[in-house]
């Protein structure tokens, strides 16, 4: 009797531990000031740079589903849910680097894709979310990226950008 008592105080003690985790991780969650990006159903937005021009991040966001679209293997529905539901926190991680020695600035964790203010890591990232999505084991070796398109589909994105970023460069100083 005083054992069953025991574990059902220690029992009790434990779910009380997870809910005041998991709350705590809801109140964190909650205190990250998303903004929506404008133009996409779920697209949403923290700039912790401070640089990110919004029509240049919304171009991009285009452009990297564009080109996953083309060049990617990924079922198009998955690529297309991008827009319905994703992260983007914005931060100064540009010195990151890939396994083959390109660099990444990225992170993806769930549904939220750590980049840099250059953007160009946004469509890399992407592509670990929709393997995630696919079948939770993202591809962190890229060894599969070659035959899936992947690769393609980044490089196209970071051309793209590139001439997105010049033609704002450009737009501002006329
Ligand atoms: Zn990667």
């Amino acid at each position: 009797m005083a054992s069953a008592t025991i574990i059902a105080v220690v029992l009790l003690a434990c779910v009380r531990l997870f809910a005041g985790i998991m709350m705590g991780a809801a109140y964190l969650r909650q205190r990250v000031p998303w903004e929506p990006l404008e133009g996409f159903e779920g697209v949403r937005v923290h700039d912790l740079s401070g640089l990110v021009d919004r029509e240049l991040l919304r171009d991009a966001v285009r452009a990297a589903v564009d080109a996953l679209l083309r060049y990617s293997d990924f079922e198009p529905e998955r690529v297309r849910g991008l827009t319905r539901d994703l992260s983007i926190a914005v931060q100064r991680v540009e010195s990151w680097h890939a396994m083959d020695g390109t660099q990444v600035g990225g992170l993806a964790q769930g549904r939220t894709v750590y980049i840099g203010p250059s953007l160009s890591a946004l469509l890399h990232e992407a592509a670990h979310v929709l393997e995630m999505n696919e079948s939770n084991f993202p591809d962190y070796r890229h060894s599969q990226w070659g035959t899936r398109g992947i690769w393609a589909a980044d490089n196209a994105y970071r051309a793209k950008l590139g001439e997105l970023s010049r033609a704002r460069v450009e737009g501002r100083a006329s």
